[in-house]
């Protein structure tokens, strides 16, 4: 009825861009940045687009993100502190920048969910099954308030857990074997929802029971070879058995 194998017992979601309408507006604060310092840097350097968000940026650590991107560039800044302002040339400088403009864009549009996901959390959890979203975001207890689904979720597992626990960011596997640990379930009897090349390369490397990628930007393709047992453009497909 969900669309996954029997031996399913547990869902391990990523948030933005699975149930969450808010990769689109990581991706514009992103976009924003690291044009603005590019720019700064080298006026005649190619702008930041989807493609580089989807291969070096999304479903990562924020500081991951910025080095990665950078280093796709030939650019190394220092590490800097959490505690820099949004204009410092450092790591954590421009994380900060970014994570400005997306919490002002979050407050004056609020956090939109898609209807399809939330039919299907609702259809996991009357099925018997527990649920826990895994996201890199540090904003993920906030978000998931405002999108009104924290009493369908059973457990978090976000930027602010990963960084009090120590563990590695996506594509390792490190924060959704965290999520199953909190569900009480083996990683073979979870399935994962990601629409993040490095989410679903998490979701493989860590010999979860099922991957499913969420296809929102055109990169199926991508999505199946980086790990996706099966790719749908909205989970709802799952409960109508029409996965490609
Ligand atoms: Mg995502």
């Amino acid at each position: 009825m969900l669309g996954l194998p029997d031996r399913i017992r547990a869902c391990l979601f990523d948030m933005d861009g699975v149930l969450t309408r808010t990769a689109t507006v990581h991706m514009a604060a992103w976009k924003r940045t690291f044009d603005e310092f590019l720019r700064a840097t080298d006026p005649t350097a190619a702008e930041f687009s989807q493609l580089d968000y989807n291969r070096y940026v999304d479903g990562k650590p924020r500081a991951d993100g910025v080095r990665d991107f950078l280093a796709s560039r030939g650019i190394t800044l220092p590490e800097g502190s959490p505690d820099d302002p949004p204009d410092a040339r450092t790591v954590h400088g421009v994380g900060r920048r970014k994570n400005e403009l997306l919490l002002t864009e979050l407050e004056e549009h609020g956090v939109e969910v898609y209807p399809g996901s939330m039919t299907y959390l609702r259809a996991a959890r009357e099925a018997g099954l527990a649920t826990a979203v895994v996201t890199a975001s540090a904003n993920g207890e906030q978000v998931i308030t405002a999108g009104g689904f924290a009493d369908l979720i059973d457990a978090r597992v976000d930027g602010v857990v990963t960084a009090r626990e120590g563990l590695r960011g996506k594509p390792a596997p490190d924060t959704f074997l965290a999520g199953a640990r909190a569900l009480g379930v083996e990683p073979s009897a979870a399935a994962v929802f990601e629409d993040a090349l490095a989410g679903v390369a998490a979701g493989r490397a860590g010999d979860f029971g099922f991957v499913v990628g969420v296809d929102r930007v055109g990169q199926g393709d991508a999505l199946r070879e980086n790990g996706a047992d099966v790719v749908v453009t909205d989970l709802d497909q799952l409960l109508d058995g029409g996965a490609r």
